[in-house]
């Protein structure tokens, strides 16, 4: 059992970066009506947050992919568990990613979704880890920066606990 998590941003700073992210976002999909593609679980509360900020007509899909399950590494083994229910082709689509870590989980999904013909995709992290980069995937709208540490809160978890924090945190 790791130690009790400790504060890495606090909501202020979440907040005025997904208020930052939503204002590029809406700049660029103006008159696009975007299909944002939420990466499930632990985008949601980033998900319903950014939509609400971008407050312009867009609409909103989920997937989930297979995740470490109560690991903390990548297998780089990844299979897409629950299916997207709209239609991609012609799209504009962003992707809306709690983490990007190694990025394989990324790079996975953004070649699966490049066969299905979509008229572009984009990337939108909350955070990512420079340190553990092991692909060259080019994200487009970036929260946060983040050390080389486990992180959980604000929707993201660890074997399914702390998802409710209200700012992001790490445990070690
Ligand atoms: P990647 O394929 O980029 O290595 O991993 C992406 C996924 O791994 C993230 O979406 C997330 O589910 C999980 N992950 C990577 N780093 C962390 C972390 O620090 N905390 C948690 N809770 N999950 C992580």
């Amino acid at each position: 059992m790791p130690s009790e998590p400790k504060i890495l941003i606090n909501e202020h700073d979440i907040s005025r970066a997904v208020g930052r992210l939503a204002a590029e976002i809406r700049r660029d999909y103006k008159n696009k009506n975007p299909l944002l593609i939420g990466i499930l679980k632990g985008s949601f509360i980033f998900m319903a947050d950014l939509t609400r900020k971008i407050d312009m007509p867009l609409e909103v899909d989920f997937v989930r992919l297979s995740s470490y399950g109560s690991g903390t590494e990548s297998s780089g083994k990844i299979r897409v568990l629950t299916r997207l229910q709209e239609p991609v082709k012609g799209r504009h689509v962003l992707l809306v990613e709690d983490i990007i870590d190694t990025g394989l989980t990324t790079a996975f999904f953004i070649d699966y979704l490049r066969k299905k013909r979509p008229a572009s995709v984009r990337l939108c992290a909350l955070t990512e880890k420079p340190a553990r980069r092991k692909t060259d995937i080019e994200i487009n709208y970036l929260g946060f920066q983040v050390p080389d540490k486990f992180i959980v809160g604000y929707g993201i978890d660890w074997d399914e606990k702390y998802r409710y924090l209200p700012d992001i945190r790490y445990i070690e």
